[in-house]
């Protein structure tokens, strides 16, 4: 989607900057003109990222406190630079998961992301008086909704299970172990009741929530058809399937009171095109976190893409979020899992992951 850049450009470092992460964990941003390419390396005590056909655009670097990195500076090798980053204790070799090329958004240009802890094995036992964890770490705020309520039941297994049941139950559990991992959340709903989509939406922006999720589960005709999927907001569709979907989620509204065309119309005018993509932009970060979570917990997909998109009037805000269909009532097996407390949990522990890795403010 984004325009690319001619192969041979050469690159420069804009700004480089460190943070503290939820848990701890150091994170190393280097922010550059173009998609960079680059190789880690681990001298005694330092981190080395080695830029390929990079110069430096002279940045003077942003250290945080608290983290493991003490020092920054660049080093000219060729037509190599080379980003040295003196540590308070040596690492362990970063995980592939844990590295991250973003492309630009808002004020932004390409962010080449690291996160890491002190290193595993005895170095890290030789806990010294340093500032580590003792850095007030910014509380992310999740707003969690648990799909329909009250009058609105959202879809019915063949057994009788609710949509609004199965969700509010997952929400609330959800909620739970994502406070006890050191966010801060909020529930739309903690009740059987109604609430308009708008209203959903207006309670993540007032929370002024880093993200949202809105829980839901699905139905198909085909009582074969099974799977979780994620699903961002987009004006067009990414199927048939998906826009289906949006036009069931959305007539939840027909229920209640008209409100939502005021409110969506009034927000898209707030949001400029640039906002409006930097939103899209880390939905979709979280939604790849969140699919890429839940397969790494063999929870069962719905076949076709991992991610697809779909004009959901809950999704319009200027929050990031996603909406997750946790699975099929319509399906016979997945209704008894997702009545099922360890099936309900298991579906948490894949969210509270993905939220774990996602990049909150890069
Ligand atoms: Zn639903």
């Amino acid at each position: 989607m984004m325009p690319r850049v001619a192969f041979a450009a050469k690159n420069s470092v804009l700004s480089v900057r460190t943070g503290v992460q939820p848990g701890g964990k150091t994170r190393l941003v280097i922010e550059t003109s173009t998609r960079p390419s680059y190789d880690i390396s681990y001298p005694q005590n330092q981190l080395v990222i080695s830029l390929s056909n990079t110069g430096t655009g002279g940045f003077s670097p942003k250290l945080a406190d608290g983290t493991l990195i003490k020092n920054i500076s660049s080093v000219q090798n060729g037509d190599k630079l080379n980003v040295v980053a003196d540590l308070r204790k040596s690492i362990a070799p970063i995980d592939k998961s844990s590295v991250m090329v973003l492309s630009p958004n808002g004020d932004n240009e390409y962010r080449l992301v690291f996160d890491f802890a002190a290193g595993t094995g005895a170095s890290s036992g030789a806990v010294s008086n340093t500032a580590e964890n003792t850095t007030a770490n910014k509380k992310y705020i999740i707003v969690i909704d648990a799909g329909h309520g009250g009058k609105d039941p959202g879809c019915i297994g063949k057994g009788g299970t609710k949509e609004k049941t199965v969700v509010l139950s997952v929400a609330k559990k959800l909620k739970r172990e994502l406070d006890s991992a050191g966010f801060k959340t909020y529930l739309t709903r903690s009740d059987d009741t109604f609430l308009k989509l708008a209203e959903r939406a207006e309670i993540a922006e007032k929370r002024h929530a880093d993200l949202f999720l809105s829980l839901h589960a699905n139905a198909n005709p085909s009582r074969q058809t099974r799977g979780y999927s994620v699903y961002t907001l987009s004006e067009k569709a990414s199927d048939e399937e998906a826009q289906k979907l949006a036009e069931t989620e959305n007539a939840v509204d027909k229920i209640g009171v008209s409100g939502f065309e005021k409110f969506s119309k009034e927000i898209r005018v707030a949001l400029s095109a640039l906002q409006q993509r930097a939103v899209a932009e880390l939905s979709e970060e979280y939604a790849s976190t969140c699919a890429r979570a839940m397969d790494n917990a063999s929870i069962a997909k719905l076949p076709g893409p991992s991610i697809r998109h779909a004009p959901f009037a809950v999704l319009r805000s200027t929050v990031p979020g996603a909406l997750i269909e946790l699975g099929h009532l319509s399906n016979a097996t997945e209704e008894k899992l997702l009545k099922s407390d360890s099936h309900q949990n298991k579906l948490v522990r894949a969210i509270v992951k993905s939220v774990k890795n996602y990049n909150f403010d890069v």
